[in-house]
């Protein structure tokens, strides 16, 4: 069984990019006539379950494990042995919300943005299809996330030389540290060469001004990427590994993993704020 693209196009339509010069009154009408009539009774949009905002910096923000939402129609999934979580990263959701907002007033442009609403214990939006959830019914929400996040690489290549992207976890077995997931430097391939190790653990690296701040990191800027330092189980998921710039048709992509202390309602918009001047100074010396 297959769900309704109806969504998706519907999504497209209503995200948030510039309505073209001379677009009159009369067309947004016949546009929503054109939207009811393609939307099922009840609202269509009360299953829009991924958050999506378009942006200008070269700077795409992912949140796949904050979502708190039940998907109607998706059964909630079943333990498989590969490392099963079905609980979310508690507070990732308002972390990447807030970060977005603090990068546009800190450098007056918007990243793009993109947040999974429907809930880990229904689709694993980190994960790759065969294991991101568990029967059919599931499938369009994870299909409208990941062709956000495509849509956005695509976009973001067309318009800039260089960009990143960074996905916003949450662990608690460092649970007083931030770690830094690139696969051991794969999914930044493009970044590493133009400008080296320091765009990853220098003084303007994301990394370099969270250790200036006094946040404990893993691994620690005076290792080498090549090392293989990355912590176990924190190297970088799905995401990282299908939109990094190893690959003809990635970017640049680093997996952030925020420890519990710093994502409890006290503390979370304060690390939202950190983690926004971390990417901006990243992104004054590395992007722009
Ligand atoms: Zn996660």
């Amino acid at each position: 069984m297959q769900f309704p693209a109806t969504p998706r196009i519907a999504r497209r339509f209503l995200s948030p990019l510039p309505r073209p010069a001379g677009a009159r009154p009369i067309r947004r009408v016949l546009l929503a006539l054109w939207l009811a009539a393609l939307l099922p009774a009840g609202g269509a949009l009360a299953r829009d379950l991924v958050h999506a905002e378009a942006g200008e910096l070269p700077v795409i923000i992912a949140a796949p494990h904050g979502g708190r939402a039940d998907v109607p129609g998706c059964e909630v999934r079943t333990a498989t042995g590969k490392r099963f979580v079905n609980r979310p990263d508690h507070n990732t959701d308002r972390l990447a919300q807030v970060i977005a907002a603090e990068l546009k007033r800190l450098t007056g442009q918007a990243p793009y943005l993109v947040i999974a609403r429907f809930h880990r214990k229904f689709i694993d939006a980190n994960r790759s299809p065969e294991e991101a959830y568990g029967a059919e019914g599931c499938a369009a929400d994870y299909d409208d996330y990941h062709a956000v996040l495509r849509r956005n690489v695509d976009d973001i290549r067309a318009k800039h030389p260089q960009a990143m992207l960074f996905d916003i976890h949450g662990q608690s077995a460092y649970r007083d540290a931030i770690l830094r997931g690139t696969r051991h430097g794969e999914t930044v391939t493009r970044l590493l060469a133009r400008a080296g190790a320091a765009a990853v653990t220098g003084p303007d690296s994301v990394f370099g001004r969270f250790a200036a701040m006094g946040y404990a990191i893993v691994p620690s800027n005076d290792t080498a990427l090549t090392d293989r330092v990355e912590a176990k189980n924190y190297i970088g998921g799905y995401t990282v590994a299908r939109y990094g710039s190893h690959r003809a048709d990635g970017i640049d992509a680093m997996q952030l993993e925020f420890g519990r202390d710093f994502r409890n309602n006290d503390n979370v918009e304060r690390t939202a704020q950190d983690a926004a001047q971390a990417i901006a100074a990243f992104y004054a010396r590395y992007l722009r």
